[in-house]
């Protein structure tokens, strides 16, 4: 029997590019990060996982016994329950594998003598829903329910509520980058015309805003808009207004305390939220209804400097999810 944990833990967001580590302490308070870069395909991923973990054991001079649990989110259908991955394109997993047992067998051979009789336990998660944990966890206790909004490639929601992930019923709740926006608008890949996404995420501001290529195009457009240029103007509030109607469907469907806006398109930090912001006034403005919910105080940033997924990767290894 695995002798009784001190309650640290180890989480793990394995992204496209990269993968970022933490450890996270019994208090829950996250320490030491660690990143490294991603592999395409299931073995190198597994690998990755193991290392990453193995090496934060090893600085932090960790026993085994002493780890509740270590966590992975991840872009892909992934089962909770099982900790399979079905599928992970941005990380080349195509079919699915086990992914929860693969990479604490790989933990396990690596810790040598610092390991304990039995594998540490890992859990994996989609890592939108363990960036909504995290998020909700470095708000503090008693900070209420809250919406991940995630500007990333695409546009999509974590839900935290009541303290709890909100998955749905089908795995499918917060996917409100398929709202129809624009009615016969812009081409989604789901099928339909004007999805919220084609407007209200990075690949949209891609495609509104080539730029020079030499800076992310969400930065060049922004730095134009403020070099007064009158097209990329437009195409910012436009982008403004779409990411407000998204804030709007999230507080209006779930009344969340805060929407917190996560993703690549966040780097842009206070500019965006101001200009998020300002669309959810200009709207309250005109209706009593909208002004009496003060939209725009709903809205903030995710943390910079602490990799939030990880964190709420690690509170998946702790079972807190
Ligand atoms: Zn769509």
């Amino acid at each position: 029997m695995r002798p009784q944990n001190t309650g640290w833990s180890v989480g793990l967001d394995i992204g496209g590019t990269k993968t970022l580590a933490v450890l996270l302490d019994p208090t829950g308070a996250p320490g030491d990060q660690l990143r490294l870069p991603t592999e395409r395909g299931a073995e190198a991923v597994v690998d990755t996982a193991a290392t990453a973990a193995a090496d934060l054991l090893a600085r932090a001079d960790l026993h085994a016994d002493q780890l509740t649990g270590i966590g992975i989110g991840l872009p892909g259908i992934v089962d909770p329950t099982t900790g399979r991955v079905e599928h992970a394109v941005n990380l080349g997993i195509a079919t699915g594998i086990p992914l929860a047992e693969r990479v604490a067998e790989a933990v396990h051979r690596r810790l040598n003598g610092r390991g304990g009789a039995a594998p540490v336990p890992v859990r994996v998660e989609n890592d939108l829903n363990a960036a909504a944990l995290g998020a909700a966890h470095l708000r503090g206790p008693g900070s209420g329910d809250l919406a991940f909004l995630a500007l990333g490639t695409g546009l999509a929601a974590g839900l935290v509520l009541d303290g709890r992930l909100r998955r749905g019923a089908g795995g499918a709740a917060g996917e409100i980058g398929h709202l129809v926006y624009q009615p016969g608008g812009r081409p989604c890949p789901c099928g339909q015309r004007g999805c919220l996404e084609q407007y209200a995420s990075g690949s949209a501001l891609l495609a509104a805003w080539p730029g020079p290529g030499d800076r992310p195009a969400p930065v060049a457009l922004f730095e134009s808009a403020d070099a007064g240029d009158p097209a990329a103007v437009t195409i910012r509030t436009e982008f403004a207004e779409a990411v407000a109607t998204a804030v709007r469907v999230l507080l209006l469907t779930t009344d969340v305390a805060q929407v917190v806006i996560g993703g690549g398109v966040s780097e842009l930090g206070s500019p965006l939220v101001d200009l998020v912001r300002a669309r959810l006034d200009h709207a309250a403005r005109e209706s009593r209804f909208l002004a009496s919910m003060r939209m725009a105080e709903r809205v903030d940033l995710a943390p910079r400097g602490v990799p939030v997924g990880a964190v709420g990767a690690a509170l998946v290894g702790r079972k807190e999810s």
